[in-house]
């Protein structure tokens, strides 16, 4: 059977890339273990958070599908952060994950180009340096021109309760046993990782009486610029404590801790520890806080955020019992911790694109990272990249300075890491201009360059521009010290320049806000809130941004001197070994990239751009 493209996989990887390559318009095969694990959330039923409310909006803003399916499935959200600043302000849903897996489902069901097939792959056939084919275990071959795998925690994987071992994916989902000895014949290291959830307790069994209650915000940003209808908070997360007794019943049987017993040798992400790792490490904290989070309106499930363990069951529900109102908490499902074949992530190109075969793309949790939104982030890429291989066109790669997924993807590709990857705010150097709210302004046009974003979106696009730019042309107006603006600042104690000046430039002060322009500019209740407090953040930041774009401009100036991806570093005299081996190892395809690489110091990086440069000259 023959296909342009086959997706291994149908997590949060997977569904981005099918859905891509399909609505691109390409045949496309999705293979997966099981059905019911179509956008599957494994772990903590939300999604967004700090730096993952911004991948996404990114992904969104791309053409894909997380954020909208977000919007629809969200019955509780809230901004975080959100009386910081813009550059850290990030969205968190919770989502109801039944109807999320339902009605992606029901999507990639409905979506033109795409098959869909439970089955295991079990070896990727490559003929001469490219992909051909994918075989399953039941001896199935299905050719393909490029092939994305995207096979999260399932490869090898097994779980982890105390002394209880047992292969498995998931939430008794099987796992995938042979894929793996065949990326090994393709030359792809392999890590072994790890991560792990919490219990999941019947809800009439939790006391809510005494727990603080944490509601929902409205007014708020959409993930999607295409949701018309903000989703409402229907549901409301409680917080409880851990105390002495669950440290002291923790610290007691840490010989019983597979994290501590030497039964879990995978590495897990260092920002979504175990309790029994939290209650170690943080010796001096009295208390952890938890959230307890509905799983979804159709069930009685809790999921307890904050409090993943592989503790034996028996510790668990002592555990679970010594926290303020689940004293009497029947357990549902047992925490467990998961081990799974990862791959060396450095051993792709910034195209997701593996270095030894042609048209072999890897993305998500296989790649070393942890979240539903890092691994969505790689598959729309990965889904694009295929289509741009087949095609033979120039792949997309997108710069540490557009988005998040760049810099996500950049670290991937050239940082090697012994733990999985979490996205963080701290990690993007740009991020005042990697904002939420302006993510379509980075990425919409280059979705549309690549073939991804349709007419729908880009017209709604088109019209947020329009309407930015009508806004910038309302607050341009200059306004005298007899104005209603002159008021405003009378009445803020703000002194108000005899020279005069414009709305847009009173933004720049902190004591005016979008807020008070509106009640004496009637003329933009016309357009959308959302587009009003964009103009008004890109006043207020305008400083800071233009010494952002100045910063931008000078790295991209490294970007752009390329490398050779054969070229053989040993040759390179001034160049310390450590440097040497590090970029062959790497084989960055730019100078900015080879600066990023750990072990190679910016005297190394000007020798190499002398050599360059004397190679240039010598040509
Ligand atoms: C127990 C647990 C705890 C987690 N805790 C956290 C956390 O605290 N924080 C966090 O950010 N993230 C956490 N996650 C991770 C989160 O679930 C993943 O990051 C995310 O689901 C990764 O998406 P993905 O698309 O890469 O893979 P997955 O969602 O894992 O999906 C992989 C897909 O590949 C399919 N598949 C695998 N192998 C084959 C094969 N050979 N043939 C056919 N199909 C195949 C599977 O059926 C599945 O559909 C946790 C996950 C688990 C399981």
């Amino acid at each position: 059977m023959d296909y342009d493209v086959v997706v291994i996989g149908s997590g949060h990887a997977g569904v981005e890339a099918c859905h891509a390559t399909a609505k691109m318009g390409y045949k496309t095969l999705l293979l997966t273990l099981n059905l019911d694990s179509i956008a599957f959330l494994a772990c903590n039923p939300s999604i967004g958070g700090t730096a993952k409310g911004q991948l996404v909006s990114e992904i969104d803003a791309l053409g894909g599908l997380m954020g909208i399916m977000a919007d629809r499935n969200t019955i509780q959200r809230r901004m975080l952060n959100g009386s910081k600043g813009a550059a850290v302000q990030s969205l968190r849903a919770q989502i109801d994950k039944v109807t999320y897996h339902t009605t992606m489902k029901e999507v990639l069901e409905n979506l033109p180009n795409l098959d869909i097939v439970q089955a295991e792959a079990s070896e990727i056939i490559v003929e001469d340096g490219k992909v051909a084919g994918v075989l399953t275990a039941q001896r199935i071959r299905y050719n393909c021109k490029a092939c994305i795998v995207a096979t999260g925690v399932y490869l090898n994987s097994k779980i982890i309760i105390g002394d209880y071992i047992k292969d498995s994916g998931p939430n008794g989902f099987s796992n995938a046993s042979l894929l793996t000895k065949s990326l090994i014949d393709l030359g792809f290291k392999i890590k072994r990782y790890k991560t792990g959830t919490p219990v999941r307790v019947h809800s009439d069994s939790i006391d809510y009486s005494n727990l603080e209650v944490q509601k929902g915000e409205d007014n708020i940003q959409n993930f999607s610029y295409m949701t018309k209808t903000p989703p409402s908070n229907v549901i409301n997360c409680y917080l409880t404590y851990t105390n002495s007794r669950t440290h002291e019943l923790i610290l007691n049987n840490l010989d019983k801790a597979p994290m501590y017993t030497g039964l879990i040798t995978g590495e897990g992400p260092r920002y979504c520890p175990s309790i029994e790792t939290k209650v170690v490490r943080f010796a001096d904290k009295d208390r952890h806080q938890l959230f307890l989070e509905p799983e979804a309106m159709s069930t009685k499930e809790i999921y307890i955020q904050g409090f993943s363990t592989s503790m034996p069951s028996d510790i668990q529900r002592d555990m679970v019992h010594s926290l303020e109102g689940l004293e009497n908490a029947h357990i549902m499902r047992d925490a467990y911790a998961i081990e799974y074949d990862a791959i060396e992530s450095t051993q792709l190109y910034p195209t997701l694109e593996y270095k030894n075969v042609s048209g072999l793309f890897m993305a998500g949790q296989v790649n070393g990272t942890s979240g539903y939104e890092e691994a969505g982030a790689q598959g729309i890429v990965a889904g694009i990249n295929a289509v741009k291989y087949i095609e033979g066109n120039d792949m997309l790669v997108l710069g540490r300075d557009t988005s998040y997924i760049g810099v996500l993807i950049d670290d991937l590709v050239t940082k090697e890491s012994s733990e999985p990857y979490r996205m963080m705010t701290s990690r993007a150097e740009y991020r005042l201009h990697l904002r939420q709210d302006n993510a379509d302004l980075r990425l919409t046009e280059i979705g549309r360059e690549f073939g991804l974003v349709d007419d729908d979106r880009y017209s709604a696009y088109l019209k947020r521009l329009d309407n930015l730019a009508k806004i910038s042309d309302i607050l341009n107006a200059r306004c005298g010290i007899k104005s209603d603006l002159a008021k405003i600042f009378a009445e803020k104690n703000e002194a108000f320049p005899s020279s005069g000046l414009s709305y847009a430039e009173a933004l720049r002060r902190p004591c005016i806000t979008i807020d008070d322009l509106l009640t004496i500019l009637p003329l933009l209740n016309d357009y959308p809130y959302q587009d009003l407090k964009e103009i008004e953040i890109q006043e207020k930041y305008s400083g800071y941004l233009s010494r952002q774009d100045i910063q931008i401009s000078q790295a991209k100036k490294s970007e752009n001197v390329k490398l050779d991806p054969d070229m053989d570093y040993s040759q390179i005299k001034g160049l310390r070994i450590e440097a040497q081996q590090k970029l062959n190892k790497i084989k960055p395809l730019n100078l900015g990239q080879a600066s990023r690489i750990s072990g190679v110091s910016p005297a190394d990086i000007a020798v190499l751009t002398v050599f360059i440069k004397t190679l240039k000259t010598a040509k």
